[in-house]
Order: C-alpha cells, then sequence, then structure tokens
C-alpha cells in the first residue's frame, strides 16, 4: 500500500495533551482527532499498553473508515510494583482529574526515599491501516525520571508537574513544549512511527 504525506489520520484520543503533542511531531499528515467525528472513547480492557492501544485505534479506523494512530501511555513506578501503569488515567478512580491522579500518586509515595522514587513514562503507539488490519505497526519509547515530592511548573499535563528529569534538572512540567518532545516517550514513539509510516 502507498501512503501518501497528506492522506488524513484519525487520532483516537480525546486528551488535549497528547493531541497537541502528536499533531506537533506528525505534521505531514492531517491529523483529526475522533473528537471531530462524535466518538466515543472506547473501554480500555487491554492489561498491556499494546492491548489498549490497539483496542483504541481499531474503535477509531471503524467508526470513521480512515487510517487511524492510537497512543497509549502512562506512568511505571518501581517503588509501587509497575503502578499506575495501564491505569494511570483512573488511578484515582474513573473520571478522576489529572489532579487527583497526581495528589494519590504523592500520598502512595510518602515516606518513600528520594533513590527509590525510580519511574519512566512509557508510550506505545499504534498505527492501523484499517479496523481489520493484521499487521499494525507498533512504535514505543520510554523515558526515566524519579517521582518529586510536590508539583511543580505549569506546563504539559497528567504527571508531568511531579516527574523529575534528571538530564534536565527540571521536571517535566517545567519543560518547554518543543524540549519536552524532543525527550519524552511519547515523541520517541512518534518519531519512530513516523518514519515506519513514510516507508509504508
Ligand atoms: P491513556 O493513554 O489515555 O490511558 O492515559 C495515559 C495517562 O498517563 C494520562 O492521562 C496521564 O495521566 C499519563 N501520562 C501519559 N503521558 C504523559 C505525559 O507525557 N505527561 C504526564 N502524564 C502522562
Amino acid at each position: 500500500m502507498t501512503f501518501s504525506n497528506n492522506q488524513k489520520i484519525v487520532l483516537a484520543s480525546g486528551n488535549q495533551g497528547k493531541i497537541k503533542e502528536i499533531q506537533t511531531i506528525l505534521k505531514h499528515h492531517p491529523v483529526i482527532p475522533q473528537s471531530d467525528f462524535n466518538i466515543e472513547e472506547v473501554e480500555e480492557t487491554g492489561s498491556t499498553f499494546v492491548e489498549n492501544a490497539i483496542i483504541k485505534a481499531r474503535n477509531a479506523a471503524l467508526h470513521c473508515n480512515l487510517p487511524a494512530i492510537a497512543d497509549d501511555s502512562g506512568l511505571v513506578v518501581d517503588a509501587l510494583n509497575g503502578a499506575p501503569g495501564v491505569m494511570s488515567a483512573r488511578y484515582a478512580g474513573v473520571g478522576a482529574t489529572d489532579q487527583k491522579n497526581l495528589l494519590k500518586l504523592l500520598t502512595d509515595l510518602e515516606g518513600i526515599p528520594v533513590e527509590q522514587r525510580i519511574a519512566r513514562f512509557v508510550c506505545v503507539i499504534v498505527f492501523m491501516r484499517h479496523a481489520n488490519d493484521p499487521l499494525p505497526v507498533i512504535a514505543q519509547g520510554t523515558w526515566e525520571g524519579r517521582i518529586l515530592t510536590e508539583a511543580i511548573g505549569e506546563n504539559g499535563f497528567g504527571y508531568d508537574p511531579v516527574f523529575w528529569v534528571p538530564t534536565h534538572q527540571k521536571a517535566s512540567a517545567e519543560l518547554a513544549p518543543a524540549i519536552k518532545n524532543s525527550l519524552s516517550h511519547r515523541g520517541q514513539a512518534l518519531q519512530i512511527l513516523t518514519a515506519a509510516i513514510q516507508r509504508l
């Protein structure tokens, strides 16, 4: 299959933070959020980032009849045995705000010393040519850091204010968006995915 630069792609996300980051990096394709088609978000029933990304991409491709991209991402904290993981968006309960999730994380890590607050953001991005695509393109990225004891910074979304980036000695929410995109789990996964899509 040939895949032209201006082929429309539907993005299976309603998360404004993610939509902005993905649109900036995937600049050769018109990326249309699924909310423009009034598609409801599908339930993320998988136990891995890969499964959930495929579920979301398939749902968007099916309802829009367009190639689809979906990202499933989250924060993996060693001292919490990998939590919040695939539950990152609903750590404090279904429909919880970013602020509530972040506060629960800080509470769960109370008393844990700095050297044990190791964590990483993980991102899997899937591209499906159509809803029955038997060979989705899958790209992934990880971003290593540590969890702070309090929130700092105004940029980004989700857990960015409590994610310390050792290479830059700043919280992720203190980084300019272009810098975050050049380092982050999502930035890495998108670069890999973009290269793979250009080869299709
Ligand atoms: P999902 O991929 O929609 O299931 O949600 C991923 C969740 O992980 C988001 O709602 C955030 O809480 C968190 N997350 C993923 N990527 C980032 C990031 O770049 N910064 C901060 N939080 C993130």
